[in-house]
């Protein structure tokens, strides 16, 4: 094993990643912007080194400030956590080209899956049903001659696009063709890459991935994940198992993906996304690295993700069997968002059985404006899907975090609405109660 990892990540991610390392033995260097120096990370670091000033481009996005604090501080690897660099395959390649371990798959995965296009293609190789839609549109013309023949609505989507940004549905013919240059013109300023590519549009679906772990040979899935509480395409509420997956659509999606993993002689951890509607599966995406919900998977698998990915990626193998991964009780996960900056005043954080609480959050920490607006994940863990609820809506209940604005109420009015009980629901869900849900505050 090695001895020393640079988490190339800030917040919960960067100390979510290091509470692993510490039980495995290795020793964590932190990096940190300027506006992040009094930041929990830093403060279980074993070592911590400034990357430059608050804005990303220049701090948590400089490959080379990354790379030279690894080296500098005697790191083996480096772990990108989730967001930021964490799926850009020339980082990857510039880590391994400094002979550190990058915990993650290799460049060619990370390119390969990184494009939607090209992911879509090796999904449907491997005989997955794929949501329908075209390669990379070339005109305006050829956008609408395949929208027709899908049927409208469609959703144009960046092919190296991701977190939600960047999609836009068009209903007809007009739309579309309004639609696709400046989709085009924004996926070029975001993501470097103008391709687009458009799906069929589905309704009303439900969001449902898989959590995949695999060391090059062996392939394990740790079940599945629904995401489909989301408002604007950004997941706000997670769960494990889906309500809407039995175990014959939860063989099926497995018994499609493990081959497709296995093919690429896949190493580290992955998540596999469909949409499911009426029945049927559809697959969507790959992300190549470790989720913001990994924790419902870890609560019903009786797993360390974090740790089984730095295995497969040091060692080349991993401490979970395939054959005996067993799921048990249902895990949910609400989101923590700060709806401004500012600084916490007081938290007082649940406690009790089957509950957990990932944060960068302490009484008198700064929540600031430059990074992502998620302070925390609380998830709650017990036999049954209700169970679960009732669990999550008494930790709400007794989570306080007083300093500045959070969706805490909101996620316990969502938590407690029927429609959402009732687990009938899909990606349109949150829309259709937003009013509801606001008008209660
Ligand atoms: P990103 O990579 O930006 O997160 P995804 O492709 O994962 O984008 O899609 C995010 C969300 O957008 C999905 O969970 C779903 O709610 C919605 N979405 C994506 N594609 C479709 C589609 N073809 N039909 C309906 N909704 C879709």
């Amino acid at each position: 094993m090695i001895k020393r990892l640079l988490v190339a990540n800030r917040g919960e991610i960067a100390v979510r990643i290091m509470r692993s390392c510490r039980e495995m033995g290795i020793e964590t260097v932190a990096v940190y912007s300027t506006a992040d120096s009094d930041s929990l990370h830093v403060r279980l670091a074993d070592r911590a080194v400034c990357i430059g000033p608050a804005p990303s481009a220049q701090s948590y996005l400089s490959m080379n400030n990354l790379v030279t604090a690894a080296l500098h501080t005697g790191c083996e690897a480096l772990h990108p956590g989730v967001g930021f660099l964490s799926e850009n395959a020339a980082f990857a390649k510039l880590v391994n080209d400094n002979g550190l371990v990058f915990i993650g798959p290799s460049p060619e995965h990370l390119d390969l899956l990184g494009d939607k296009v090209r992911a879509r293609a090796t999904a449907r190789k491997h005989g997955l049903p794929v949501t329908p839609g075209t390669d990379a549109v070339e005109t305006a013309d050829k956008a609408v001659e395949s929208a027709e023949r899908l049927g409208f609505p469609v959703i144009i989507k960046a092919a190296s696009g991701g977190g939600g940004k960047g999609m836009r549905i068009a209903r007809n013919a007009a739309e579309l063709k309004e639609n696709i240059a400046v989709a085009s013109r924004e996926a070029e300023a975001h993501f470097a890459d103008g391709t687009v590519f458009i799906e069929k549009y589905l309704e009303n679906p439900r969001h449902v991935e898989l959590q995949i772990l695999s060391d090059g040979g062996n392939v394990a899935v740790l079940g599945e994940r629904d995401c489909t509480v989301q408002k604007n395409h950004q997941k706000l509420i997670e769960e494990s198992p889906s309500p809407a997956v039995d175990s014959a659509m939860r063989a099926s999606m497995a018994a499609g993906a493990v081959p497709l993993f296995r093919g690429l002689k896949y190493r580290g951890a992955a998540t596999i996304e469909f949409l499911v509607e009426d029945g049927s599966f559809y697959f969507m995406e790959v992300n190549a690295r470790v989720q913001v919900e990994h924790p419902v998977s870890e609560m019903v698998s009786g797993t360390d993700i974090i740790r089984a990915q730095i295995l497969a990626c040091i060692e080349g193998r991993m401490d979970i069997d395939p054959e005996k991964v067993s799921l048990s009780g249902w895990a949910v996960e609400c989101r923590v968002n700060a709806l401004a900056p500012g600084r916490v005043e007081r938290l007082e954080i649940p406690g009790g059985p089957g509950l957990r609480f990932d944060s960068f959050l302490y009484p008198g920490c700064g929540v600031s404006p430059h990074y992502d607006s998620m302070v925390a994940k609380l998830i709650a863990h017990d036999a049954d899907r209700e169970k679960a609820l009732d669990r999550m809506d008494r930790a709400l209940g007794e989570l306080v975090i007083a300093g500045i604005p959070t969706n805490i109420d909101r996620q316990r009015r969502i938590v407690n609405h029927p429609t959402f009980r009732s687990g009938g629901f899909g990606t349109s869900y949150y829309a259709e109660i937003e009013k509801e849900i606001e008008g209660a505050l």
